[in-house]
């Protein structure tokens, strides 16, 4: 079946697909060290580029991403480039092939990183590779951020996700948990104590609409509902999911499995629903209902008994009687960032120019604190490409010392 699928890649010269990752993975040259059976040399060309090749592969967006720029797809069917990605980066955890061929020894610089998420860890890897050293200080006591809590593990092998983050932290990067900036550590002595900073702590609060009861007790924004992993008893409860992204198919998924008898309802109809087609019809099969054209109105308490006051594009008001709302309507940063002395867009995302450098100088972010697109490859590629400019800025202040 492997055979088939690799075989199936017609190694085009222009590449196109390589165009449609925001990794910029070179995705025939991999196929084809795979086609030789090179699985170890597969596995370099991928971390070259994506130091976690495995997860990115298992839940990568690559029907819109990769696979939705391949040749193959104007004849039908695109080659499975994310599937053929996690089996090689599984090959390499399993293995315990190198995560870089070659790493330069340390040139005596030190890097903080906050935040533990996919662009805190791609930055760090690519510091460490550089010959930096680097510390991640991160709020929770586990690394990962929205890989770790936010995509369920019904989707990634738990197992294998811990290995890929173990395979970057071995490479030698300190890890400070349970540090939270804005709470026990501070922008400014980082910036004292470290020759760079890099900003990766994500921007993760749930928005929520502003109607009647969105206060009440079991009112949730699924944001912080799933990072607290919290473990609900759902049997015979009514619960609804606001919202029509790949967020509100994972929270209904997940109340499913707790237990609940779970509707999504979605303001626009089926076509612009958000979320992938092919995710959609997964939660169908799980039987999970939608009710779309309709909005939330309110929600009434009645002790523990709860109503929805729902509304349909037609004008009509009706009531769901519900156990448990989740606003999956869309995510905005923290108010942290208002405290942090940088500048800001009018959204409350941090500023960076074309290096990912903030209004203050050595103070680099990335990822979704500079609403970047929002999959793990962006985050990736943008924690990489800032690696590389931290590199060069650090450079040039030396060249100019000299
Ligand atoms: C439910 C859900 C499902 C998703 N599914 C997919 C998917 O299938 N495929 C895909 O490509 N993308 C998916 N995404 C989007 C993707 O996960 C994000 O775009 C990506 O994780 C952003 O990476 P990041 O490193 O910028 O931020 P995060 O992943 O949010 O990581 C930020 C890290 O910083 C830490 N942190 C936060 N505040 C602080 C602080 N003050 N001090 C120290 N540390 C802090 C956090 O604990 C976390 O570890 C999903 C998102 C959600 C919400
Ligand atoms: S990282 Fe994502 S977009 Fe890039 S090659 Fe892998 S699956 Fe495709």
């Amino acid at each position: 079946m492997f055979r088939n699928k690799i075989d199936y890649c017609l190694n085009c010269v222009t590449k196109p697909c390589v165009k449609g990752c925001p990794l910029k993975n070179d995705i025939p040259l991999f196929i084809n060290y795979s086609k030789e059976g090179d699985f170890l040399k597969a596995f370099s060309v991928l971390s070259e580029t994506n130091v976690l090749p495995f997860i990115c592969g298992s839940i990568c967006l690559s029907l819109k991403l990769c696979e939705n720029n391949c040749v193959r797809k104007l004849k039908g069917k695109s080659v499975e480039i994310g599937l053929l990605e996690s089996i090689i980066g599984e090959q390499g955890l399993k293995k315990n092939y190198p995560l870089f061929e070659k790493k330069n020894d340390f040139n005596g610089k030190n890097v903080a990183v906050v935040g533990g998420g996919p662009a805190g860890l791609s930055c760090a890897a690519f510091l460490k590779k550089l010959g930096y050293g680097v510390t991640i200080y991160e709020k929770h006591n586990y690394l990962g951020g929205l890989i770790s809590h936010g995509i369920p593990d019904f989707r990634l092998d738990s197992d294998l996700r811990e290995k890929s983050f173990e395979k970057i932290i071995n490479l030698g990067i300190e890890v400070k948990y349970n540090h939270e900036l804005g709470k026990n550590i501070f922008l400014k002595n980082l910036k004292k104590k470290y020759d760079a900073v890099f900003l990766g702590f994500g921007a993760n609060v749930s928005k929520i609409l502003h109607i009647k009861g969105k206060n009440l007790k079991n009112v949730y924004g699924s944001n912080e509902f799933l990072e607290s992993r919290v473990r609900l008893n759902l049997r015979e409860k009514n619960v609804i999911v606001v919202g029509g992204g790949d967020t509100a198919i994972d929270m209904a998924r997940v109340a499913k499995r707790f237990g609940g008898n779970v509707l999504i309802i979605y303001r626009g109809n089926e076509k612009e629903m958000k979320a992938l087609k092919s995710v959609v019809s997964l939660a169908k099969k799980e039987e999970i209902s939608f009710m779309f054209n309709t909005n939330i109105k309110q929600i009434i308490s009645n002790e523990n008994d709860y109503n929805a006051y729902l509304c349909n594009a037609k004008g009509y008001n009706f009531i769901y009687p519900c156990d448990y709302v989740f606003f999956a309507i869309g995510s905005k940063p923290d108010e942290i960032n208002k405290k942090l002395g940088l500048k800001l867009d009018l959204n409350g995302y941090i500023k960076v120019d074309k290096r990912n450098m903030t209004s203050m100088r050595g103070v680099f972010a990335g990822g979704n604190v500079i609403n970047e697109k929002n999959t793990v490859a962006h985050a990736l590629a943008s924690g990489r490409n800032s690696a590389y400019n931290i590199d060069l800025y650090l450079k040039n202040i030396d060249n100019k010392k000299h």
